[in-house]
């Protein structure tokens, strides 16, 4: 079983919902995966010395560079360099707009940031940011697991967990996990354990 996903937002919390759907692919499913970004994250002005296992003052490129290098152990990946402008069509059938083209999937993933979201279709769910103090900030309303509406999920500050790097690498973990839940119909989590993988 093939599934064709988008993840709208190229920065921590895509790549980390791209790389846990690349570590579950198996004989039985795999992942068509494509990263719709326009390269304006905010990890990018960031110096990180707060995360367990990141190197000390690791900056935002050597982060995303780190993460894809780890997506491409799994599985190669499309990376389209665009805005997405619209997205509308129900799971299974997604449509998804860009300045790049045209895209259709069956999930999608909305990690956007908290700056703006001015996606149309998906306008009734923008809210406030109360976790951010600053003017303008919003995230993306949503059930416990992420979800926003029928096969599209947020990950990352867009779901309105704290602006920390760890909270929004945990909200993209969710949201894979919740993406994997839903078509296996039961929770779902990939663990590895000694050489699981060899
Ligand atoms: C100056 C600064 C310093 C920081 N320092 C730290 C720190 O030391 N420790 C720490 O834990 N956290 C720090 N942070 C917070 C951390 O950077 C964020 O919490 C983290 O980047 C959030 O990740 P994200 O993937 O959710 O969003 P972002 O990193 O903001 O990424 C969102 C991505 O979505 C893309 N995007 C948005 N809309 C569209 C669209 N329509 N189409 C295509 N792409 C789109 C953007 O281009 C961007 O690449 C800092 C933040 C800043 C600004």
């Amino acid at each position: 079983m093939k599934k064709k996903i988008i993840i709208i937002g190229g920065s921590i919390a895509g790549l980390n919902t791209a790389l846990i759907l690349a570590s579950a692919i198996n004989k039985d499913l795999d992942f068509e995966i494509t990263i719709i970004d326009e390269g304006k994250a905010d990890i990018l002005k960031a110096e990180v010395y707060n995360v367990p296992f990141f190197p000390k003052a690791i900056k935002g490129e050597e982060i995303i560079s780190h993460i894809k290098n780890q997506i491409t152990s799994f599985t190669k990946i499309s990376y389209i360099n665009a805005k997405a402008t619209e997205i509308s069509g129900n799971n299974g059938a997604l449509v998804i707009k860009s300045t790049q083209g045209e895209f259709n999937a069956e999930y999608a993933v909305i990690a956007t940031g908290a700056s703006e979201c001015d996606i149309k279709g998906l306008e009734e769910f923008i809210e406030p940011h109360d976790l951010m103090p600053k003017p303008g900030k919003i995230k993306l309303k949503h059930t416990g697991r992420n979800l926003i509406k029928d096969g599209v999920y947020v990950a990352g500050i867009a779901s309105g967990v704290t602006s920390m790097v760890s909270c929004a690498l945990g909200s993209a973990a969710e949201t894979a996990c919740a993406i994997l839940s839903d078509i296996k119909g039961s929770v779902s989590v990939i663990h590895d354990f000694k050489d699981s993988r060899k």
